[in-house]
Formats: structure tokens, C-alpha cells, sequence
């Protein structure tokens, strides 16, 4: 890291939330092989889309590693971004599955996972400023996709937004002057799809305003064809 940036990914052991770094010690011992530890973003350094989650799943990404990797809401998130072509490879709900993100970025909120997937206010804003520095790192970004109220309030005061501006609403696009294009959807979480407060054709839709926004860098099939623009 450059003197004087700030960091965009906190320490595995990141101390800072009291809370998060108890339940980690209790995680550390009643599963001792999973990750427990602050998730890293995951995705390419000169992607122009990043997608901001909650936190961490306790058997999913804090046992996995890899944001999404294994929790119920990963499954729908990377079905859509392959369908989409911000992914290649299969998912399999693994960090060693190969799957790879193309000009794509998936990050948290909160790095490290809460009780009952609840991070407290405090943590929120202890976590935002990994965000803010996540989003300044990405030189290339021209969109953010907000998953949930949570992610979407961390990412205005991430770009020094007020709130009150810009109100959460799925499939809403809000102009920050200056900033990344942000776009809202409600989290894919088992609760949201379960009760279909959001289906997979609600977040195609989302996904399909974002490939508008984004068409596809040039890119050679395995065929050696062009792949069309979705
Ligand atoms: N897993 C994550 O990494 N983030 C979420 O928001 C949900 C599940």
C-alpha cells in the first residue's frame, strides 16, 4: 500500500468492533478450520462495477472466505453474474471452485460476520471506511450495486452523501454528483427470494440496467466469435 492510502481491506484479526471480534473468538473454537476472519473483497482491481452485500454469512463466506461463498443468497448472486457475463466459470459454493469475477467486484458492508447476520450500528460505521477506501481504489468504477438498505446507506456516506437525498429504493438509480452511479436492489437473501419480496426476474432486471450501463469489454469466445453484447 502507497503511503498515506488509506486500507481498503482490514486485517483478518481486524480489533476494531468489540462485538464481532467475540464472536469470532467463540467461532475460532467451535469450528477451528473455517475462515473466521474479516472477508476480503473479491474481483478484478479494474472493474468498473462493485457490488456492496451486508456482511458475511456464519456458514457461508465467514467459513469459506470469499464473500457470498457458500451462503444461501450466493447462489442466486452468482446464477445472475454469470448469466450476466460479470462471472466465468461454475459456482460451487466453494473459494476453489474457479470461478472468476470480469470486470467485477463484490465487497460488504461489514467485513466480519454479526450475530444473527444483525451488525449494530457502531460496526457500520467502524467497517465504512474500508467501503470508502475500497471504492477510492477502484480507479476504473462508473457503477455500485447496493444490495439492501444497509449496503446502500454505508455506500452514500462512503461517497459523502446525505442520506435523505437519495432514498433506498429497489431498482432506483441515484447520481452522486462526482461519484459512481448507484444503483439499489433489495438483498438476495433466503428470506427476501423465500418470500418473494424479490424473485430472480426482479434482480435480472436489475442486472440488465447494469449491462445497458456497462456494455461488454470485447471478448473472445472459446470459439474465437465475438461475444454480443447482452
Ligand atoms: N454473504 C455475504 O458475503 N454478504 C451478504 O450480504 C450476504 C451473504
Amino acid at each position: 500500500m502507497e503511503p498515506g492510502t488509506a486500507a481498503a481491506e482490514p486485517a483478518r484479526d481486524c480489533q476494531l468492533c468489540p462485538r464481532l471480534v467475540a464472536f469470532r473468538a467463540l467461532n475460532r473454537t467451535n469450528a477451528p478450520d473455517w475462515f473466521n476472519g474479516a472477508v476480503p473483497s473479491f474481483g478484478n482491481a479494474d472493474a468498473r462495477f462493485l457490488i456492496v452485500g451486508l456482511a458475511p454469512g456464519l456458514n457461508g463466506a465467514n467459513r469459506t472466505g470469499r464473500p457470498f461463498t457458500g451462503d444461501y443468497a450466493g447462489d442466486l448472486l452468482y446464477a445472475t453474474l454469470i448469466e450476466f457475463g460479470f462471472a466465468t466459470g461454475s459456482y460451487d459454493a466453494r473459494p476453489d471452485d474457479g470461478l472468476t469475477l470480469d470486470d467485477c467486484m463484490i465487497t460488504n458492508a461489514v467485513r466480519c460476520v454479526p450475530p444473527q447476520n444483525k451488525p449494530v450500528p457502531a460496526e457500520i460505521a467502524n467497517c465504512e471506511p474500508f467501503l470508502r477506501a475500497r471504492i477510492a481504489q477502484l480507479p476504473k468504477l462508473q457503477v455500485i450495486l447496493a444490495l439492501g438498505r444497509i449496503a446502500h446507506d454505508s455506500t452514500l456516506k462512503a461517497l459523502g452523501a446525505r442520506r435523505s437525498q437519495y432514498p433506498f429504493a429497489h431498482g432506483a438509480r441515484h447520481e452522486v454528483p462526482g461519484a459512481p452511479l448507484l444503483i439499489d436492489s433489495f438483498h438476495c437473501s433466503r428470506y427476501n427470494t423465500n418470500t418473494r419480496r424479490l424473485t430472480p426476474e426482479m434482480f435480472r432486471a436489475v442486472f440488465t440496467d447494469v449491462r445497458n450501463l456497462l456494455p461488454q469489454r470485447n471478448w473472445l469466445g472459446k470459439s474465437g466469435s465475438r461475444r454480443v453484447p447482452v
